[in-house]
């Protein structure tokens, strides 16, 4: 019962993301049973409880220094949006604008994914939570090594386990390849769903690509589109 969950400092890290996964089934099922009030009041919970929980996570990364990207980084970007959002979107590495700022998804490839969000989605980037495979940006916007990859992606990983959305958008080769530990490129893994830990996932071409090569744009949006679908259906 959610009455008898203790407070999240009192609990290990798997404690706690096991009482976040009973708090959403919780709160979906009332839901489902259409007892609004008493779900939102449940929902609020579960988002204080979320927040907690990432912002643990957060705090384990610290000043991380458990790869060289910490050496030629100015900010850690570690992710933004709500905690109990429906829907992540996970790119890449930051780049020089996510930075600078500490914030992801803010430079010119960023512009196009709050395009993607606000003006295809209706939603607003408050609404979605949005992060990175590394949280540091590789120096002159290098590809990730994969040792870099192996090393930040655990983080990642609690982020999602925290949140557990309803449905992931992997933008890009790296986000895509890593999340679903495939070595399939990315033009072959777009426009299909398929399985993170139990949570739909649909990978896309990053932003980024989308500036050198605007024809995608099509193909983003269908994806989009299968993405805004399935969250409707559901
Ligand atoms: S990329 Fe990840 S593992 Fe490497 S220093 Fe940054 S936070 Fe740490």
């Amino acid at each position: 019962m959610v009455e008898k969950v203790l407070p999240a400092q009192a609990m290990t890290g798997d404690e706690i993301l096991e009482v976040i996964a009973a708090v959403k089934g919780q709160v979906a099922f009332h839901q489902w049973l259409g007892i609004r009030g008493y779900s939102e009041e449940k929902l609020y919970e579960a988002r204080m409880r979320t927040d907690k929980i990432l912002q643990k996570i957060r705090d384990e990364l610290g000043d991380c220094k458990r790869c060289r990207l910490s050496e030629t980084r100015t900010h850690l970007v570690f992710g933004q949006g709500n905690p109990e959002a429906d829907l992540v979107f996970i790119g890449e590495a930051p780049g020089q604008e996510e930075d600078a700022a500490g914030v992801p998804f803010v430079g010119a490839a960023g512009r196009i994914l709050t395009d993607i969000i606000v003006k295809g989605m209706k939603l607003s980037r408050k609404d979605v939570y949005i992060s990175n495979v590394v949280k540091c940006r590789p120096p002159g916007n290098r590809d990730p090594l994969p040792e870099e990859i192996s090393i930040c992606e655990p983080f990642l990983r609690k982020q999602l386990q925290a949140i557990r959305p309803r449905v992931i958008v992997a933008l890009g080769k790296f986000a895509a390849q890593t999340l679903l530990k495939s070595e399939t490129p990315i033009s072959r893994l777009r426009g299909n769903f398929y399985e993170y830990d139990g949570i739909p996932l649909m990978p896309t071409f990053h932003p980024g690509y989308l500036l050198r090569n605007p024809g995608g744009k099509k193909l983003v949006w269908e994806d989009i589109k299968k993405v805004i679908q399935l969250m409707e259906k559901e």
